[in-house]
């Protein structure tokens, strides 16, 4: 029973992120939660580090372009073009500027579904459609349309893995082993144990 609150997924706050300076903010969202950080260090990536890093999945390319194209359909607006192939090169390009112009901070989140409750606390990709109450809806207004039109990636202050697969790759891609600490949090009794034994004198 112990695997299920092993699970980890990889989280980067992006330079827009550090430079808001919502680093606790972010940090204090997926501790609050119950999450333990079992890592966590502050880089400047190089372009070549962001293209593998976004390119470890190979749908990645399809999946986010198609992605696009929907989004701006259900606007009711054309897309800039109909190939995902051709919106997620020049994505990609976008990408490696935004992701390589300052600080980021990359960590590591350990806990029972941990990708999917991250991803659930970040809110969806475009912050335009982003839920109140996730990162993103509640701390950037960026959209496709507007980070189109600029010729840059849209500004969403966070990344994080998408299933279980990708933030394995994406912590091996980040991290040494080594740098992957393996504690216990006093609170996990609380969160995991089967009975809450020994809490009255
Ligand atoms: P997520 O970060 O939510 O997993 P994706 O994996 O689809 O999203 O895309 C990776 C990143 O690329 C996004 O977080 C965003 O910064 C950028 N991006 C994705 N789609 C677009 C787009 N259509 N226009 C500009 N930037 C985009
Ligand atoms: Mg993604």
């Amino acid at each position: 029973m112990k695997k299920f609150q092993e699970e980890m997924s990889f989280v980067a706050i992006k330079p827009d992120g550090v430079q808001r300076s919502l680093v606790g903010e972010i940090i204090k969202r997926y501790e609050r939660v119950g999450l333990k950080l079992v890592a966590m260090k502050m880089v400047v990536p190089t372009a070549d580090q962001i293209e593998q890093h976004y390119t470890l999945d190979d749908t990645w390319r399809q999946v986010t372009g198609e992605k696009t194209i929907k989004s701006y359909m259900d606007k009711g607006l054309t897309p800039p073009s109909n190939d995902p192939l051709a919106i997620t090169a020049v994505i990609l390009e976008n990408l490696k500027k935004y992701m390589t112009s300052g600080p980021v901070i990359m960590m590591v989140w350990q806990g029972a579904h941990a990708v999917k409750i991250v991803r659930k606390i970040l809110g969806g990709t475009e912050p335009l459609s982003s839920d109140v109450g996730t990162i993103r809806g509640d701390f950037v207004l960026d959209s496709y349309q507007i980070s189109d039109a600029g010729k840059r990636a849209v500004r969403n202050l966070v990344h994080a893995s998408g299933s279980v697969e990708e933030a394995e790759k994406e912590i091996k891609h980040w991290f040494k082993p080594e740098e992957i600490i393996k504690y216990r949090l006093v609170q996990e009794q609380i969160l995991y144990d089967v009975n809450l034994d020994g809490l009255l004198e």
